[in-house]
């Protein structure tokens, strides 16, 4: 069986002390044995020295919640993929629904940072969910398909290198979590998608994330199509987070 990912995305949360108690409670917690998913969690850029010093040696690896699809230059307050590749960042979040609906990040931009990330050898978590509205006007296949199409448009023969989060943006922070039926179908769309565009498809892993949490895990979890979890709130709860882990061994 696929070892499934689980990624907590800290958003704007945290300092110095609040991080170190929660990584090292997440250490200290951390399940033994066969079968643990893989883990990290995407904390923000300030604070990814901290995060790779606290974590080595670990399980749980690091991510950035976004990069830069430029390589370097004047482009004041990005972060390149190099910069991440130097912190040991195995991860990078792009084209989550916070970034697009707040910084006017396109399907294009999202796809250039997919392919940046990659150049450097961080593998892109690319973010795609579709807003109640589109939900409710029977767009969802419509909208998720245009945003992975995108992405698999720029980077071609590595887009078994991808890692894709399933996010109705409806779900993200609301407390309002889709279904497993809701989400395994919309997964059940994007791995017909990938795996048109690439033999590998089998082995991307599919997240969903939208209000993940302790309680409903496990059930969607438990999905055929879903591979792990992007999560938001709860991964900021060690005891939570954990217990997320946990349902997905
Ligand atoms: C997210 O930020 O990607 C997310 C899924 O948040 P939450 O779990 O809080 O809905």
């Amino acid at each position: 069986m696929k070892k499934k990912l689980i990624v907590g995305n800290w958003k704007m949360n945290g300092s110095l002390a609040a991080n170190a108690a929660l990584l090292q409670a997440l250490k200290a917690g951390w399940p033994r044995g066969r079968g643990t998913a893989a883990v990290a969690v995407a904390v923000p850029s300030a604070y990814l020295a901290q995060a790779q010093a606290e974590l080595a040696g670990s399980d749980i690896g690091v991510a950035a919640q976004d990069v830069s699809q430029h390589e370097v230059g004047a482009y004041t307050g990005e972060l390149s993929a190099a910069m991440l590749q130097d912190f040991g960042v195995r991860f990078a979040l792009v084209g989550h629904s916070e970034r697009r609906q707040y910084h006017g990040e396109t399907d294009a931009v999202v796809a250039m940072k997919a392919q940046a990330a990659l150049a450097k050898g961080v593998t892109p978590i690319v973010c795609v969910g579709e807003t109640l509205a589109e939900r409710e006007a029977g767009q969802t296949e419509q909208v998720v398909k245009r945003q992975l199409a995108a992405v698999i448009h720029q980077v071609g023969p590595c887009v078994s290198e991808l890692v894709v989060a399933y996010e109705p943006v409806w779900a993200i922070g609301t407390g309002k979590t889709a279904t497993p039926e809701q989400a395994q179908a919309v997964h059940a769309v994007l791995r017909a998608q990938l795996a048109a565009a690439s033999a590998k498809a089998d082995g991307i892993a599919l997240l969903y994330g939208g209000s993940m949490n302790a309680g409903n895990a496990e059930q969607l979890l438990a999905q055929a199509d879903i591979d792990g979890g992007l999560v938001g709130g709860a991964s900021l709860k060690a005891a939570d987070f954990l217990t997320i882990i946990a349902a997905a061994r």
